[in-house]
């Protein structure tokens, strides 16, 4: 069956994203762990004590798909929506946005370039290397990084390492570490910063609830006994709690970092002395990135048979040197933009030869992953970098989508006062009735201490806004890349640019006017601030519950596409984290079910719902 989704944009004859159920039969339950993860794991939905299981018509049936290692865990009674292959053929994907890379374009055929930046360029791969011989000087790691794929070299400072000790200029690869109990399958900075990680990793642990309840509730059936995950994602403590948890779960896990610069050595050190077999420093050269994706992958003796990628690099990788480990692999899940639209064109290129989750559309990983994260983050960027008081600043925020939305809000609580600007009609309404003045930036532009640009378009900010900003102005950006301020237009001879602190230049003009400029332009929180670890629980639940489901499935659920988790599986994720909050979740009472056409178990809303 193939649902089209119907909207305005189809109204208007422009391709609409079509959700294609493949359900072999829509009474069936399909996601055996997902379903089975609300069955065995769910709090009751008042909030109440995690530990009670689950009501019986949520406890998974007899044997059948989904059983085996994950059998406690498989689908809930009922009729259970399956993950659905979605396509993109809306023009709104043809110009992606993501945090974490450059702006995706994808091209009719199908081909994913990254947008227009300040520096042009393609996605590239460093595919003929495979020679990791010679380590490049440090003017030569910073040189070669300059062809490494976007995604990995976007600035991604938020986890300020605290021990680390930058005048340690040896290559980890030439260090010969071992941890605690001998092993050496591992490469990180300095194993000895072991003990700090561990703290960040508990730190991280209270702000995860909903993995930390996978773990303990999941453990006795080890639904990932048997996994061999390989993962490349951005390194830090929170990513270590997800890696921990699969641990609990049965997975054995080696993992790259999907950023040279994202990296948390102490925790790169925990997760090496608890026996993850690690591959990561932070300012990492090309060269190391793709050694020490090579190192999880080439290894005699083990051969991973579950990804979980963050930008695609390592999918790529395996698709390039060693195609045949697909044989055994049983799925891919890919959280970013960029990655899951190179997932798509290989599905587009008949190439794919896996079934593959898309964890970025999930409506919990954008919603709250764009949302709230910038709500929480956007004052602690500019307080970082700035010390400054928000209460009676005037503030214009460029796009009121919802990083827009999120920033307005924190910095209306705080007694700015807050201008939108905005080009379409809805979100510019929205921001009317959420008690912001529109305006056109040319209007305000004089009078403002603080511009914020969130569009994910470019040239938002120009030369000309520049110039006519008044003394000490602030501009930032927490859109996904450089180009929403035209950063470049104030590389010229007559500006001179002051590095004041580490992520903030003044740039001043002849007359002795000086702009502050953030993190050149690049994502504020990501670049100069934390971002929240309880949002970062939800997508990594997520991720945790794809895999286990991805692996769990019988043979022929999922076939060589790219999915979408279901709607339920989304529902289940967001009730994982409602008893942090003592939340007291209402429940549908049959006739109310019965009036509205649900299920009382959910999903309470439609796949496209986001
Ligand atoms: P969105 O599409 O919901 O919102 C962007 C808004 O900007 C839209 O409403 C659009 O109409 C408006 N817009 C476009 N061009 C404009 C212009 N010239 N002037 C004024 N408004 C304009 O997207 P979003 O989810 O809010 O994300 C925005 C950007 O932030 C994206 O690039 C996204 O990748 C990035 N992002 C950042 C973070 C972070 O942590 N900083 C998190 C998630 C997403």
């Amino acid at each position: 069956m193939s649902v089209q989704v119907v909207s305005a944009a189809a109204a208007a004859k422009v391709p609409e994203v079509e959700l294609k159920d493949l359900s072999p039969s829509e009474a069936e339950p399909q996601l055996g762990l997902s379903t089975a993860a609300v069955g065995a794991m769910a709090p009751p939905a008042g909030g109440g004590d995690p530990e009670v299981p689950a009501p019986a018509a949520e406890r998974p049936p007899a044997p059948g798909p989904g059983s085996g290692p994950a059998a406690a865990l498989s689908p809930a009674a009922g009729k259970v929506p399956q993950a659905s292959a979605m396509k993109r053929s809306d023009p709104h994907h043809q110009h992606q946005r993501h945090r974490d890379g450059g702006e995706a374009l994808v091209s009719p055929d199908g081909s994913v370039t990254e947008a227009p930046r300040t520096v042009k360029k393609q996605i590239q791969f460093a595919d003929q290397k495979q020679e990791f011989n010679k380590r490049p000087t440090k003017i030569g790691r910073r040189s070669l990084s300059r062809s490494i794929s976007q995604s990995s070299t976007d600035s991604y400072s938020s986890a300020a390492s605290y021990t680390d000790s930058s005048d340690d200029e040896t290559s980890p690869r030439d260090k010969q570490q071992k941890n605690s109990k001998g092993s050496s399958d591992f490469c990180v900075k300095n194993i000895k910063q072991a003990e700090f990680g561990r703290r960040e990793i508990e730190i991280a642990e209270q702000e995860m609830p909903a993995l930390m309840a996978l773990r303990k509730r999941a453990q006795g059936e080890k639904p990932l006994a048997g996994a061999k995950i390989v993962g490349c994602t951005h390194i830090t403590a929170q990513t270590a709690v997800l890696m921990e948890t699969l641990g609990a779960l049965g997975a054995q896990c080696r993992w790259a970092a999907c950023n040279i610069y994202s990296t948390l050595n102490e925790v790169a050190a925990a997760l090496a002395e608890s026996g993850f077999p690690v591959f990561a420093w932070k300012g990492e050269s090309e060269d190391d990135f793709w050694w020490c994706i090579d190192r999880c992958v080439n290894v005699e003796g083990w051969q991973p048979n579950m990804i979980l990628d963050d930008g695609g690099d390592l999918t790529h990788w395996i698709y390039k040197k060693y195609p045949n480990m697909f044989k055994k692999i049983k799925g891919i899940v890919e959280e970013s933009v960029t990655g899951v639209h190179r997932l798509y064109q290989l599905s587009k290129a008949g190439k794919l030869c896996v079934p593959a989750m898309n964890v970025n559309d999930s409506v919990t990983k954008q919603k709250f992953d764009n949302l709230y994260c910038c709500r929480e983050s956007i004052l602690d960027g500019l307080k970082r970098t700035t010390d400054m008081m928000f209460g009676g600043k005037q503030v214009v925020v460029c796009g009121y989508g919802e990083v827009g939305k999120g920033c307005c809000a924190a910095l209306k609580a705080m007694g700015s006062i807050v201008y939108v600007t905005e080009i379409d009609p809805i979100c510019a309404l929205q921001a009317c009735m959420d008690g912001f003045r529109l305006v056109k930036l040319n209007e305000v532009i004089r009078q403002v201490d603080i511009v914020i640009t969130c569009t994910g378009n470019k040239n938002v900010v120009t030369r000309e806004h520049l110039d006519r900003m008044k003394n000490s102005c602030i501009v930032c950006n927490m859109g996904h890349s450089n180009t929403e301020i035209d950063v470049a237009s104030l590389r010229t001879p007559e500006l001179t640019w002051e590095r004041v602190r580490s992520q903030v230049d003044h740039v001043i003009w002849p007359d002795g006017k000086r702009i502050v400029l953030l993190a050149e332009g690049r994502l504020l929180n990501l670049s100069c601030s934390t971002v929240p670890t309880f949002v970062l629980s939800i997508t990594a639940t997520t991720q945790a519950l794809a895999l286990i489901e991805l692996y769990n499935a019988p043979e022929g659920r999922y076939k060589q596409d790219v999915y979408l988790l279901p709607k339920k599986m989304d529902e289940y994720v967001a009730s994982l984290h409602l008893p942090t909050f003592d939340a007291h979740l209402t429940e549908l009472t049959d006739e109310q079910a019965k009036y509205l056409g649900l299920n009382k178990n959910g999903p309470f809303k439609p796949n496209y719902y986001r």
